[in-house]
């Protein structure tokens, strides 16, 4: 936000709200200044960014950009500078493992799942932190009822799925775990259309619920279509940000990401 729209906003919240404008939550994800270097190589830039409960938020960018980096960056699981706060307090030295346990789940591009496990212990790792154990089968049944594929592929080993089933099978173990902030990345990747479609009917929904999404995609038409606000990525830098459907008839956007 600009300090000129900061300015308008600020002696009227109420005035704001009702006309739409969403009062100013405490952020779940809140970034400042992020760095990340692969030894002499600077791969993400100092990027600022920030998702507000409930927010479907698109990173957007071409390949080598470093949406990866950025996302692997915020669990944990690599060396970064600069600030990241998750929930209110820093990440700084909280190991990946701690992070999800706090609700921070990332579904990586490749899917992630356990190829020599069945459907069904894939699905119920998703769960293995929760407590309310009574409630974990009433959520499997929900992501069966949601993924009737997954049901019935339930005993055989994730690793023979297809490329599609094993996005959905990440999807929904992600889902089994109660996230508190998705990170995907690249749901889209190889998938057939109808397969893509399904895939974000799930995000859609899962965002619907209030789930708060970081979406890092190639497919910046999907993306930006499904999401509240964006952020283009170019070269490990922020050069675009705002609401998704300004950035979706943005001449910049539509040039570079959307192939006009
Ligand atoms: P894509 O859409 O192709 O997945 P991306 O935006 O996710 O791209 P990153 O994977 O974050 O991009 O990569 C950002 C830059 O960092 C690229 O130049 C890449 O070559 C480099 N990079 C990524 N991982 C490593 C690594 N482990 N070691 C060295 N350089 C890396």
């Amino acid at each position: 936000m600009s300090p000129s729209e900061t300015a308008a906003v600020a002696p009227a919240p109420a005035a704001g709200a009702a006309a739409g404008t969403p009062p100013a939550a405490a952020p779940v994800l809140r970034i400042a200044g992020l760095h990340v270097a692969y030894g002499g190589i600077q791969a993400v830039k100092g990027i600022d960014l920030e998702i507000r409960p409930g927010e479907l938020i698109a990173l957007i960018g071409a390949n080598g950009a470093g949406k990866t980096t950025s996302l692997r960056a915020i669990t944990g699981s690599l060396a970064w500078g600069g600030s990241i706060e998750y929930q209110g307090s820093s990440t700084r030295g909280v190991p990946s493992h701690e992070l999800l346990r706090r609700g921070l789940v990332m579904v990586p591009e490749g899917r992630g799942i356990f190829t020599r496990m069945t459907v069904a212990e894939n699905l119920l790792m998703g769960a293995y932190a929760r407590q309310d154990k009574a409630q974990i089968a009433v959520d499997l049944e929900q992501q069966y009822a949601t993924f009737p594929r997954l049901r019935e592929r339930a005993l055989q080993l994730a690793g023979n799925l297809s490329g599609g089933e094993q996005q959905m099978l990440a999807m929904a173990r992600a889902l089994m775990s109660l996230p508190k902030l998705l990170l995907l990345d690249e749901p889209s990747m190889g998938l057939s259309p109808i397969m893509v479609e399904k895939i974000f009917d799930v995000i859609r929904a899962a965002s619907a619920r209030g789930i708060p999404i970081l979406l890092v995609e190639q497919n910046a038409l999907l993306a930006l279509k499904a999401a509240d606000r964006g952020y283009v990525l170019d070269s490990g830098a922020i050069t675009l940000s705002g609401p998704a459907e300004e950035l979706l008839h943005d001449p910049k956007v539509r040039e570079a990401y959307l192939g006009e």
